[in-house]
This record gives structure tokens, C-alpha cells and sequence, in this order.
């Protein structure tokens, strides 16, 4: 029993255990999934964002290709060539100035629609006295003189060691995000370009060969709104250049995904957060099922072994510990139903009360331990021989007792027998234990409506003493008359 309880009370920890981890499992994968997701929308925005980007770092390419041209350009070619990079917006501004008299800058200025300026050694100059193609990224007016001037990059401290670096490593550079001369916020790439056919290989030659710069600029909105293009609409995104969040949805997102962004050297992160996170309440039910089946096994396993003790310790109480027959308590009380049931048959039963002959010598002799095995094989003989209906009884010592219900008196005299008989014909095993012999008293009961257990059991027992009286190994039947016979007569 206790070993089954054991058994039972892991496969309800295992039950517990096993559902809890089947949630646990079914959790792990929604994430994980989730994760997957959510990392794809994150890679998809970014390269979202860096088709963008990289589109007008293309276009720098064209623009470089323009200026690395200065001075070969006749009026014609600078017309088919800077035409439709301004057109595409590629250029701010262009302009082709031939060597003209300073009288006719003015014409040339009207008909560029922007005043050309050339940097000199001390600041913007006017228009050479040779003939140039200038791109030109901005203008603004000098405090509020007429005369505007270019907008000179290399002298902005936010841009200028952009441009250095561009021009040393011979690549485009962004910055970080700054205010755009456009307007708002952006990142801008400078690409160096260098006089056609110059030598290029060390920092030194890139110097010397640096004719000047192309500059894109992106607004971080335009990058945010094509990443954004990419997602589902309710799913946030982020733009975080360095610690901070740049563009899109504000502070920190709860358990994001992200992918970089590379814009031209630099790399940005693309924050992404989908709002469909799956729902913990499935394997939660799995968990709280699981849990709850194993709680009512428990419950039941607990009532049964339970129920189980208290039958086990019901056996006990009416069992002789030595051969697992009934003791006597658990007789008397078969006794009393085969009684009651013969009353109501009209039927009769019978009693046979059982004592081995000289057993002390066979303790004295053997010694006790032989002695319990030898009464252990007894009641193996008794339960060879009889019924299923009949009770087997130890009542104590070598003393036996066996109710044989419906029977009669010829019948319980051949039970007997049989019993005497083979007790003696049983050759104890193993040791030299010669084989031992019974004496049985046999009472009748339900030919006499008044009888109690009491009686029969004494009336038993006389029979039984009788036999033993007779010399041992015999068998007899109480008879009635015959002690009516011998008692006094009564008045
Ligand atoms: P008798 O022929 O008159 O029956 O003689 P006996 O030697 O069998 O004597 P009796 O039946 O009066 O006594 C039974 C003996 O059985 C007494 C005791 O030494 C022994 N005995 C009682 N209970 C146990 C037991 O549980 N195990 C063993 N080995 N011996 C027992
Ligand atoms: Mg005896």
C-alpha cells in the first residue's frame, strides 16, 4: 500500500509538474515567435529606412561625377549635364560662369536665378575671372545686405570635422543628427571629390587632389516615415541614434526588437515593438488544468490509501497475525451468521474444534520458531480442504477452529476425517519434524432453535476433550442425549 502511495503521489507531482512545464513550454514558444516577429518587422523597416537613404547616397555619386568635371565643361555640356541633376534636386544650385567682364555677373546671376560666389583665401570672392561650374548648396543674405553669399560647409564647426574625415578617408561621411539648413532635424553625407585623374592612394594625395564636397541631406522624418511604411500601422518604431530615441514613439519600449540602420559610415538602430503580444492566458489555463487535475488525484489517491489502511487495519483486528486465518473475535462472529442463517434455512451447520497433539513437544524439541512453522503449515492443510463458504479459525496456540455451514452431521464427520487425515499425512519440509497429528470435536448447530455460540463452541470442546481423552488423533461428535443421559435428573 505504501509503496502504491508513493507511486501515486509522483505521478501527481509529475502531473503537476508536467502541465506546469507544458505552460511553460507553450509560453516560451508564443515568445519566441513573437521575438521572430517582431525582429523581422524590425529588419524590414530597416532596410526600409536604408533604401531611402541609400538612394540619395546614390545620387551624391552623380553629383560628385559633376563637379570632379569643373573646367572641361563647354556652356553645352554643363546645360546637358547640371540641367537635369537639378531637376531631380540632386544639385541645390549649379552654375556655369564663363570668364565674363565683372559688368556681366550680373546677367549670368539673374539667369541662374542665384548670386555666385567661389571661396577664396578670405572668404567668399566674387565670380572668377575663369570660367567655372559651381554647385551651390544654399544661400542666405548677409546681414540683410543685398549681396548673398554661398554657404561655406568648411566653416561650420558642426560640419567641418565631417568633412575632414571625408576627405581623409576618401568616403562618404554622415553626421549626427543636426539641424538642416533645409530645415528640421537630419542627418547630412558628405562625399569628397577629388580633380579627376589625381592620385588618391594616401591621406596626403587626397589632400592635394580635393576639389571639394557633395552634400545629401536626409530628414530623419522622411527615414522614420519609411521605416514606418513598412510595419503595420500600429506597431512603434524608433529611430535611436546613440542612447536616445531620435524619432517615433518616445522612451523605452517594453521588450523591443531591433535592427541597424547603416547610413553611408555611421549606424543607427531601428526600434520596433508589436502590439500583438500573445496572451499569456492559454498556457496559463494549461497550468491552472493541469494543476487542478493533479490537486483532485491527490484527493483521490489520499481517500483511497485512506480507505485502504482502514481495511487493512480491519484485517488485522480480525486476523491471527502468525497464519493470516481469522482469529477468534472474527470467528465467533461467522460463528453467529452461519448460526442465524442455518436458524432461517431450517439448515444445519457444523463446528469443528481442532487441537494438535503434544505441539509442546514439538517446541521443546524443535524449538519455538519450527514450532510457528509447522502451526503455519496447519492452517495451509485447513485452507487446502475446505469450502469456499466454510470460516477457517486460529483461536490460539495449536487450537483451530472451522464453521462448515449447511451441512450434516454425516457430512462434517467426513470433514473431519479428511482434516485429521491429512494433518497426519503431512510431512513437515526441510527438517526432521516427525508429522503431527489432531484431535477434533464437532458440534452441530441449527437442529436446535435455543443453541448459542457459547453452547456450541462448549459442546465443541467437550467433543474435543473427549477425543483427546481417547488417546489422541481421533474424532468426536458432541451428542445431546447422551449428556442428557448422564445429567442428574432435574426437578
Ligand atoms: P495436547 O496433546 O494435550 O494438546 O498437548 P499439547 O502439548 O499440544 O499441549 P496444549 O495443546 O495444551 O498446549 C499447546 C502448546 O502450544 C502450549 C504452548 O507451548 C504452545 N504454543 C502456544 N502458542 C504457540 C505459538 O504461537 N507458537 C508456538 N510455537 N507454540 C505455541
Ligand atoms: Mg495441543
Amino acid at each position: 500500500m505504501r509503496l502504491r502511495f508513493w507511486i501515486g503521489l509522483v505521478a501527481v507531482l509529475l502531473i503537476a509538474a508536467g502541465s506546469v512545464t507544458a505552460a511553460l513550454v507553450v509560453h516560451a514558444n508564443d515568445e519566441s515567435n513573437f521575438h521572430e516577429m517582431q525582429q523581422d518587422e524590425a529588419t524590414r523597416s530597416a532596410r526600409q529606412a536604408e533604401a531611402v537613404a541609400s538612394l540619395s547616397v546614390g545620387q551624391l555619386a552623380s553629383a560628385s561625377a559633376f563637379v570632379q568635371a569643373e573646367g572641361t565643361f563647354s556652356e553645352h555640356e554643363f546645360d546637358v549635364v547640371a540641367k537635369p541633376l537639378l531637376e531631380e534636386g540632386v544639385l541645390s544650385g549649379a552654375a556655369y560662369i564663363p570668364r565674363v567682364a565683372a559688368s556681366q555677373r550680373a546677367a549670368f546671376e539673374r539667369r541662374y536665378g542665384a548670386p555666385i560666389f567661389e571661396k577664396g583665401p578670405k572668404g567668399p570672392r566674387r565670380a572668377p575671372r575663369r570660367s567655372v561650374y559651381f554647385p551651390i548648396a544654399y544661400a542666405v543674405s548677409q546681414h540683410g545686405s543685398a549681396a548673398p553669399v554661398g554657404y561655406d560647409f568648411t566653416a561650420d564647426p558642426g560640419r567641418a570635422p565631417f568633412l575632414r574625415r571625408a576627405r581623409d578617408e576618401g568616403q562618404a561621411v554622415a553626421t549626427p543628427s543636426v539641424q538642416l539648413l533645409i530645415g528640421g532635424l537630419g542627418i547630412n553625407v558628405y562625399r569628397p571629390v577629388y580633380r579627376d585623374g589625381a592620385q588618391t592612394a594616401t591621406v596626403a594625395q587626397r589632400r592635394r587632389a580635393l576639389v571639394g564636397f557633395v552634400a545629401g541631406a536626409f530628414r530623419i522624418k522622411d527615414l522614420a516615415h519609411a521605416a514606418l511604411s513598412a510595419v503595420p500601422h500600429a506597431v512603434s518604431v524608433q529611430l535611436r541614434l546613440g542612447g536616445g530615441s531620435v524619432v517615433g514613439a518616445q522612451g523605452q519600449l517594453e521588450d523591443p526588437d531591433s535592427a541597424p540602420v547603416h547610413i553611408a559610415d555611421r549606424t543607427w538602430l531601428l526600434v520596433v515593438r508589436d502590439p500583438n503580444r500573445p496572451s499569456v492566458s492559454l498556457p496559463l489555463a494549461l497550468a491552472v488544468i493541469g494543476i487542478a487535475m493533479a490537486a483532485l488525484l491527490g484527493a483521490l489517491i489520499l481517500v483511497w490509501s485512506r480507505n485502504e489502511r482502514m481495511e487493512e487495519l480491519q484485517r488485522e483486528a480480525s486476523e491471527d497475525p502468525l497464519t493470516g486465518l481469522k482469529n477468534r473475535r472474527r470467528f465467533e462472529e461467522d460463528l453467529q451468521l452461519a448460526m442465524a442463517r442455518a436458524r432461517r434455512e431450517r439448515t444445519t451447520g457444523a463446528l469443528l474444534m481442532l487441537d494438535l497433539d503434544h505441539f509442546k513437544q514439538v517446541n521443546d524439541t524443535y524449538g519455538h520458531p519450527a514450532g510457528d512453522r509447522l502451526i503455519v503449515e496447519v492452517a495451509d492443510v485447513l485452507r487446502r480442504r475446505g469450502r469456499a463458504s466454510d470460516s477457517l479459525a486460529r483461536l490460539g496456540g495449536d487450537e483451530f477452529a472451522v464453521v462448515l455451514p449447511r451441512c450434516t452431521p454425516v457430512e462434517a464427520l467426513l470433514a473431519a476425517e479428511g482434516i485429521a487425515d491429512a494433518i497426519r499425512e503431512h510431512q513437515p519440509p526441510g527438517e526432521e519434524i516427525e508429522p503431527v497429528t489432531a484431535c477434533i470435536g464437532v458440534a452441530m448447530f441449527g437442529d436446535h432453535a435455543r443453541s448459542s455460540i457459547a453452547s456450541v463452541v462448549s459442546e465443541a470442546d467437550s467433543a474435543m476433550y473427549a477425543a483427546k481423552d481417547s488417546g489422541r488423533d481421533a474424532i468426536r461428535v458432541f451428542d445431546p442425549l447422551a449428556i442428557r443421559e448422564d445429567a442428574p435428573p432435574s426437578n
